[in-house]
């Protein structure tokens, strides 16, 4: 069999996160009873005009400046023409031409094996989302416009594409989906399909420089369907190859159940969609002052964060990852770096304790963590746990009293330092004290000491832990081996 390689071009689209749709001011919502945020204009009748939402314009910018792309300083918006009924007008305002979307020619980085891999963006544009089609339970079919004129943003790789591997394809949308997240500009959601992702895919013999045959690939909405389903279809369209076939240019569905792929619709030509420039919206124009100061307010994005939080703090880059990947997490970390607190230690406690904590009982983070849903807010602020971190650094209380404390804290809210005063659980260095509790734990156990004079110095353990038992959690631990250690010899 020969070796083939696979390429993978990326196109998404996102639904801003505007209070009003794109040419009208009906309000963007997720769900609700069918046709009930419509409007003469985007229903399209006759004698309506759009008028174009600025804070859409504003974030297709500000995304097309984080993805490093060139801004089209004059831009204009094109119909594309098409009848289905999903389209009320009849056609959909959109954006056409190589350098004429609001972004172009830009690129962003994805991680890649121990590094960094560099994918190309083609453009940046924005353009209008059309309806849905419902099945009804009485028969035939229904189209609701709700979703009619929502804002969206389709960001496209570069071609030949970058991405090669089922995994890329993943890497690629999760980064991507990040970046939005941290402009605030999409809420992400895949699953309720606010970001869709819809890879085209083909194989080629590692022999041959031209591209395959691509196919289109629908209905992805998770990470795994993303992942799943190009992989499957490398290995669909391989196997055509490998049988004597030829891949058809096609549409294809995923399905998340069997987890294959099936035929919606060849693409035999490529349709014409009549693209010209819509007559009813007068061209963009953007200054550079305006441009390089959407530039200057741009949020530190997830990788330079990445990086500053291992270059700067010098976390490993598991728990920086762990940070950076919920923007509210870094939010919190970085407050508690503001407070003086260890950056090492605040990360420590974050992503073991507390996460553990927050996963257990439901709760988010912080208020600005909030969605939708109805989550409680942890009690627990940057300042609880820088508390709690200089507690230990200064020897307070030890590591483990620290983790009973966190537990309290969680449930009452109560700074640890105020904890520690009311339960008398500050750290016993006292040695002779120690000693005392040192000596009581060899006295009891002789068979224990014989065994370590006998060279097996690991039960060495069993004693520090008697006497962090007879403390009560609360004795100094390195000064109780050191103490034991000394004697037994
Ligand atoms: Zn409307």
């Amino acid at each position: 069999m020969a070796n083939y390689i696979p390429s993978v071009g990326m196109e998404v689209h996102a639904e801003l996160l505007t209070h009003s749709k794109m040419f009208c001011r009906c309000p963007v919502a997720f769900g609700g009873e069918p046709n009930t945020r419509v409007c003469p204009v985007c229903m399209g009748l006759p004698g309506t005009l759009p008028v174009p939402n600025r804070s859409a314009i504003e974030m297709a910018l500000r995304t097309s400046l984080a993805l490093n792309c060139k801004i089209a300083y004059e831009s204009v918006f094109h119909r594309k023409n098409y009848f289905y009924p999903d389209l009320p007008k009849g056609y959909q305002v959109s954006q056409y031409g190589e350098t004429n979307p609001l972004g172009y020619h830009g690129w962003v980085e994805i991680p890649s094996g121990d590094g960094y891999q560099r994918v190309s963006i083609r453009r940046v544009h924005l353009e209008e989302d059309t309806g849905k089609l419902m099945h009804l339970p009485s028969g035939g079919s229904g189209v609701d416009y709700n979703r009619a004129g929502v804002p969206l943003m389709e960001i496209v790789t570069g071609f030949p594409p970058d991405i090669s591997t089922p995994d890329e394809s993943k890497e690629y949308l999760y980064q991507l989906r990040l970046i939005l997240l941290y402009l605030e500009v999409c809420d992400g959601k895949l699953e309720h399909g606010s970001m869709r992702c819809e890879p085209n895919i083909s194989v080629r013999p590692d022999d041959q420089s031209e591209l395959g045959t691509k196919t289109e690939l629908k209905n992805l909405n998770s990470f795994r369907s993303v992942q799943l389903g190009v992989q499957f279809e490398v290995r669909r369209q391989v196997a055509v190859l490998e049988g004597g076939g030829r891949v058809a240019q096609e549409t294809r569905g995923w399905n998340d159940t069997s987890e294959t792929s099936f035929l919606m619709r060849t693409k035999e030509t490529e349709q014409d969609y009549r693209y010209f420039a819509c007559p009813d919206l007068i061209p963009m124009h953007f200054t550079e002052e305006y441009i390089e100061g959407l530039r200057a307010e741009l949020p530190e994005l997830p990788l330079a964060k990445l990086r500053r939080y291992r270059d700067d703090y010098l976390l490993g880059e598991k728990d920086a990852r762990r940070l950076v990947e919920d923007r509210h997490w870094a939010e919190f970390f970085e407050e508690g770096i503001k407070l003086g607190g260890d950056p090492k230690l605040v990360c420590n406690w974050m992503i073991s304790d507390f996460a553990r904590l927050l996963n257990e009982t439901g709760q988010v983070i912080s208020e600005r963590a909030k969605d939708d849903d109805a989550h409680d807010v942890s009690k627990v602020t940057p300042a609880h746990i820088v508390d709690l971190v200089n507690l230990v650094s200064k020897g307070t209380i030890s590591g483990k009293t620290a983790k009973d404390i966190f537990d309290e804290m969680f449930k009452s809210g109560d700074f640890a330092s105020s904890l520690v005063e009311k339960k008398g659980a500050t750290q016993i260095s006292d040695s002779d004290q120690i000693l005392a509790w040192v000596r009581e734990a060899l006295a009891k156990n002789p068979d224990v000491v014989g065994k370590y004079k006998s060279g097996q110095t690991n039960v060495i353990g069993f004693l520090v832990g008697q006497v962090m038992k007879s403390s009560q959690g609360r004795a100094n631990a390195p000064m109780v081996q050191d103490l034991v250690k000394k004697e037994l010899e």
